[in-house]
Protein backbone atom coordinates (compact mmCIF):
# COMPACT_ATOMS: atom_id res chain seq x y z
CA UNK A 1 0.00 0.00 0.00
CA UNK A 2 1.35 3.53 -1.27
CA UNK A 3 -0.75 6.27 0.38
CA UNK A 4 -0.66 9.87 0.36
CA UNK A 5 -2.63 11.52 3.65
CA UNK A 6 -3.30 15.54 2.52
CA UNK A 7 -4.82 17.98 4.97
CA UNK A 8 -3.68 21.83 6.43
CA UNK A 9 -1.30 21.67 9.87
CA UNK A 10 -3.50 20.21 12.47
CA UNK A 11 -5.81 18.22 10.64
CA UNK A 12 -4.74 14.92 11.77
CA UNK A 13 -2.74 13.49 9.51
CA UNK A 14 -0.28 11.92 11.88
CA UNK A 15 -2.41 10.45 14.33
CA UNK A 16 -4.53 8.41 11.21
CA UNK A 17 -0.53 7.63 10.21
CA UNK A 18 0.53 6.11 12.97
CA UNK A 19 -3.08 3.80 13.29
CA UNK A 20 -2.36 2.63 9.24
CA UNK A 21 1.03 2.04 10.54
CA UNK A 22 -0.32 -0.76 12.41
CA UNK A 23 -2.40 -2.27 9.84
CA UNK A 24 -0.58 -2.14 7.11
CA UNK A 25 3.01 -2.55 8.65
CA UNK A 26 4.20 -0.20 6.55
CA UNK A 27 6.62 2.83 7.31
CA UNK A 28 4.85 6.50 7.92
CA UNK A 29 7.26 8.80 5.93
CA UNK A 30 6.46 12.33 7.60
CA UNK A 31 8.89 14.86 5.99
CA UNK A 32 8.55 17.37 8.97
CA UNK A 33 9.73 14.33 11.43
CA UNK A 34 12.89 13.67 9.47
CA UNK A 35 13.36 17.65 8.47
CA UNK A 36 13.16 17.91 12.72
CA UNK A 37 15.51 15.08 13.26
CA UNK A 38 17.88 16.41 10.73
CA UNK A 39 17.43 20.13 12.76
CA UNK A 40 18.34 18.07 15.72
CA UNK A 41 21.52 16.30 14.68
CA UNK A 42 22.62 19.79 13.34
CA UNK A 43 23.41 17.51 9.74
CA UNK A 44 23.66 20.47 6.56
CA UNK A 45 19.99 20.21 5.48
CA UNK A 46 19.03 20.38 9.35
CA UNK A 47 20.81 23.89 8.93
CA UNK A 48 19.68 25.10 6.02
CA UNK A 49 15.88 24.03 7.20
CA UNK A 50 15.74 24.99 10.77
CA UNK A 51 15.52 29.11 10.67
CA UNK A 52 12.40 28.44 7.46
CA UNK A 53 10.69 25.26 10.06
CA UNK A 54 10.64 27.30 12.98
CA UNK A 55 8.82 31.02 11.35
CA UNK A 56 6.29 28.59 9.81
CA UNK A 57 7.52 28.07 5.99
CA UNK A 58 8.32 26.22 3.79
CA UNK A 59 11.74 24.06 2.94
CA UNK A 60 12.71 24.34 -0.60
CA UNK A 61 11.52 21.23 -2.93
CA UNK A 62 14.78 20.30 -3.89
CA UNK A 63 15.76 19.53 -0.60
CA UNK A 64 12.58 17.65 0.46
CA UNK A 65 12.37 16.00 -2.89
CA UNK A 66 15.67 14.83 -2.56
CA UNK A 67 15.21 13.17 1.26
CA UNK A 68 12.06 11.50 0.02
CA UNK A 69 13.52 9.88 -3.21
CA UNK A 70 16.39 8.51 -0.98
CA UNK A 71 13.95 7.22 1.84
CA UNK A 72 11.37 4.92 -0.31
CA UNK A 73 14.50 2.98 -1.73
CA UNK A 74 14.79 1.93 1.96
CA UNK A 75 14.41 -1.61 2.72
CA UNK A 76 11.65 -0.90 4.94
CA UNK A 77 9.68 0.72 2.55
CA UNK A 78 10.06 -1.77 -0.19
CA UNK A 79 6.00 -2.93 1.23
CA UNK A 80 4.74 0.51 0.89
CA UNK A 81 4.45 3.76 2.53
CA UNK A 82 2.32 6.41 3.88
CA UNK A 83 3.83 9.85 3.14
CA UNK A 84 2.63 12.50 5.19
CA UNK A 85 3.79 15.92 4.78
CA UNK A 86 4.46 15.25 1.71
CA UNK A 87 3.68 16.53 -1.52
CA UNK A 88 3.66 20.14 -0.13
CA UNK A 89 4.17 21.89 -3.65
CA UNK A 90 2.42 20.87 -6.86
CA UNK A 91 6.49 21.19 -8.03
CA UNK A 92 6.89 18.50 -5.17
CA UNK A 93 3.48 16.43 -6.40
CA UNK A 94 5.00 16.64 -9.95
CA UNK A 95 8.82 15.73 -8.64
CA UNK A 96 6.85 12.59 -6.96
CA UNK A 97 5.53 11.51 -10.30
CA UNK A 98 8.30 11.68 -11.75
CA UNK A 99 10.19 9.56 -8.97
CA UNK A 100 7.66 6.91 -8.98
CA UNK A 101 7.52 6.23 -12.64
CA UNK A 102 11.43 5.93 -12.76
CA UNK A 103 11.04 3.21 -9.93
CA UNK A 104 8.29 1.64 -11.03
CA UNK A 105 6.14 2.36 -8.53
CA UNK A 106 2.32 2.95 -8.22
CA UNK A 107 0.46 5.25 -5.53
CA UNK A 108 -2.59 3.38 -4.57
CA UNK A 109 -4.31 6.36 -2.69
CA UNK A 110 -4.13 10.00 -1.84
CA UNK A 111 -6.64 10.71 0.39
CA UNK A 112 -7.35 14.21 1.65
CA UNK A 113 -8.59 15.17 5.67
CA UNK A 114 -11.41 17.99 5.26
CA UNK A 115 -11.36 19.93 8.66
CA UNK A 116 -12.72 23.11 9.01
CA UNK A 117 -9.70 26.04 9.28
CA UNK A 118 -11.49 27.60 12.35
CA UNK A 119 -10.77 24.07 14.27
CA UNK A 120 -7.27 23.93 13.68
CA UNK A 121 -5.22 26.80 15.83
CA UNK A 122 -7.75 25.53 18.80
CA UNK A 123 -6.07 21.62 18.04
CA UNK A 124 -2.53 23.10 17.67
CA UNK A 125 -2.90 24.29 20.93
CA UNK A 126 -3.94 21.24 22.65
CA UNK A 127 -1.32 19.51 20.96
CA UNK A 128 1.22 21.48 22.42
CA UNK A 129 -0.66 21.07 26.21
CA UNK A 130 -0.42 17.43 25.73
CA UNK A 131 3.10 17.39 24.71
CA UNK A 132 3.70 19.18 28.28
CA UNK A 133 1.83 16.99 29.90
CA UNK A 134 3.45 14.27 28.77
CA UNK A 135 6.73 15.79 29.54
CA UNK A 136 8.09 16.61 25.78
CA UNK A 137 9.14 19.46 24.18
CA UNK A 138 6.85 21.52 22.08
CA UNK A 139 7.40 21.58 18.50
CA UNK A 140 9.03 25.67 17.90
CA UNK A 141 6.47 25.88 14.82
CA UNK A 142 3.39 24.79 17.53
CA UNK A 143 2.45 28.57 18.81
CA UNK A 144 -0.06 31.30 16.89
CA UNK A 145 2.42 32.93 14.69
CA UNK A 146 4.36 30.34 13.08
CA UNK A 147 0.92 28.37 12.72
CA UNK A 148 -0.54 31.55 10.91
CA UNK A 149 2.04 31.41 8.97
CA UNK A 150 1.92 27.35 8.15
CA UNK A 151 -2.00 28.27 7.11
CA UNK A 152 -1.08 30.58 4.72
CA UNK A 153 1.65 28.23 2.95
CA UNK A 154 -0.82 25.54 3.07
CA UNK A 155 -3.93 27.94 1.56
CA UNK A 156 -1.56 29.45 -0.70
CA UNK A 157 1.09 26.61 -1.70
CA UNK A 158 -0.45 23.23 -0.65
CA UNK A 159 -4.30 23.23 -1.51
CA UNK A 160 -3.29 23.35 -5.25
CA UNK A 161 -2.05 19.77 -4.75
CA UNK A 162 -5.34 18.73 -3.55
CA UNK A 163 -6.41 19.93 -6.77
CA UNK A 164 -4.08 18.47 -8.93
CA UNK A 165 -4.80 15.04 -7.54
CA UNK A 166 -8.45 15.55 -7.79
CA UNK A 167 -7.84 16.96 -11.57
CA UNK A 168 -6.62 13.61 -12.06
CA UNK A 169 -9.42 11.65 -10.73
CA UNK A 170 -7.57 9.77 -7.84
CA UNK A 171 -8.00 11.65 -4.74
CA UNK A 172 -10.60 10.84 -2.01
CA UNK A 173 -11.83 12.82 1.04
CA UNK A 174 -12.56 12.09 4.57
CA UNK A 175 -14.35 14.14 6.86
CA UNK A 176 -11.03 14.89 9.61
CA UNK A 177 -13.88 16.89 11.64
CA UNK A 178 -15.23 13.55 12.70
CA UNK A 179 -14.02 12.16 16.16
CA UNK A 180 -10.55 9.89 16.04
CA UNK A 181 -12.32 6.94 15.52
CA UNK A 182 -14.50 7.75 13.23
CA UNK A 183 -11.61 9.10 10.71
CA UNK A 184 -10.29 6.07 11.23
CA UNK A 185 -13.30 3.81 10.06
CA UNK A 186 -13.73 6.45 7.04
CA UNK A 187 -10.42 5.60 6.09
CA UNK A 188 -10.35 2.08 6.28
CA UNK A 189 -13.38 2.46 4.43
CA UNK A 190 -11.80 4.52 1.65
CA UNK A 191 -8.92 2.71 1.52
CA UNK A 192 -10.90 -1.04 1.06
P1 LIG B 1 4.93 19.10 9.57
O1 LIG B 1 5.50 18.26 10.66
O2 LIG B 1 4.45 18.28 8.39
O3 LIG B 1 3.91 20.06 10.06
O4 LIG B 1 6.14 19.98 8.99
C1 LIG B 1 6.82 20.91 9.81
C2 LIG B 1 7.61 21.88 8.94
O5 LIG B 1 8.60 21.16 8.18
C3 LIG B 1 6.80 22.64 7.90
O6 LIG B 1 6.16 23.77 8.43
C4 LIG B 1 7.88 22.99 6.89
O7 LIG B 1 8.70 24.04 7.36
C5 LIG B 1 8.73 21.74 6.88
N1 LIG B 1 8.24 20.75 5.89
C6 LIG B 1 7.73 19.51 6.16
N2 LIG B 1 7.40 18.89 5.03
C7 LIG B 1 7.69 19.75 4.01
C8 LIG B 1 7.55 19.69 2.60
N3 LIG B 1 7.04 18.60 1.99
N4 LIG B 1 7.96 20.77 1.88
C9 LIG B 1 8.48 21.85 2.46
N5 LIG B 1 8.62 22.00 3.79
C10 LIG B 1 8.24 20.95 4.57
Amino acid sequence: MRLILLGPPGAGKGTQAARLVEKFSIPQLSTGDMLRAAVKAGTPVGLKAKAVMDAGGLVSDEIVVGIISDRIEEADAKQGFILDGFPRTVAQAEALDQLLAQKHMDLDAIVELKVDENALLARIENRARETVAAGGTVRADDNPEAFKVRLDAYRVQTAPVSAYYASKGTLKTVDGMMPIDDVTKALDKVLA
